[in-house]
């Protein structure tokens, strides 16, 4: 079955404390479903088609090379929000607990430094893409991808992510992506964060996440 923008799990203005409801109605309805169209162009007619977004993405080099660039730029775009609309929630906000939040004190001395630097990558990013919060197979890490690029494309397991194109905040917040990183924390849904760390976790304790970084340092 071709991919379909998933609905979203809230109103378009509950999460208004940091997106505004025009964004999140273009974000969703627009953006999303280009992606997503475009995405199942790329697969039309091939035999990945019924294949889930992420899989494909992590053996990304295996696809026909004409089918490639239009898939990592769509399969990308909508494995991304995906994730994105799943991880925020109007009762969002506060801190992690449970072993994720022990998990971000080994990794990075604590939630308030995990957050600053994690800011700090979705800020610097140069032009459009994702700052992101990835399980490597053994510990956390922060990383940042252009465009639409998954983390899952280099074997990594996204936890948290954050769309810092211009699109996902310049209607309220113009230049000011500072400040929209800032007021995002206020609806990050931490529980969600959780699951997706531990469903990592599990991944990567089979071989398909170990045997791609094996290979991937191999070269
Ligand atoms: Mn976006």
């Amino acid at each position: 079955m071709a991919y379909q923008v998933p609905q979203l799990p809230y109103p378009y203005d509950a999460l208004e404390v940091a997106i505004d409801e025009a964004t999140m109605q273009l974000h969703h309805d627009k953006h999303h479903q280009s992606y997503v169209d475009k995405a199942n162009e790329a697969l039309d007619g091939t035999d990945w088609a019924d294949r889930p977004v992420e899989q494909i993405l992590a053996q990304i080099e295996q696809l026909p090379e004409r089918k490639r660039t239009l898939f990592r730029n769509n399969g990308g775009g909508h494995a991304n929000h995906t994730l994105f609309w799943e991880i925020m929630s109007p009762e969002g906000g506060g801190e992690p607990e449970g072993a994720l939040r022990e998990a971000l004190e080994d990794a990075f001395g604590g939630v308030p430094t995990f957050k600053e630097a994690f800011a700090q990558a979705a800020t610097s990013l140069f032009g459009s893409g994702w700052a992101w919060l990835v399980w490597d197979g053994e510990s956390l890490r922060i990383e940042q991808t252009a465009n639409q690029d998954s983390p899952h494309m280099q074997g990594l397991m996204p936890v948290l992510g954050l769309d810092v194109w211009e699109h996902a905040y310049y209607l309220r917040y113009q230049n000011r992506r500072p400040d929209y990183v800032q007021a995002w924390w206020d609806v990050v849904h931490w529980p969600e964060v959780a699951r997706r760390y531990e469903q990592a976790r599990e991944s990567a304790a089979g071989e398909g996440l170990v045997g791609k970084m094996r290979r991937a340092i191999a070269g």
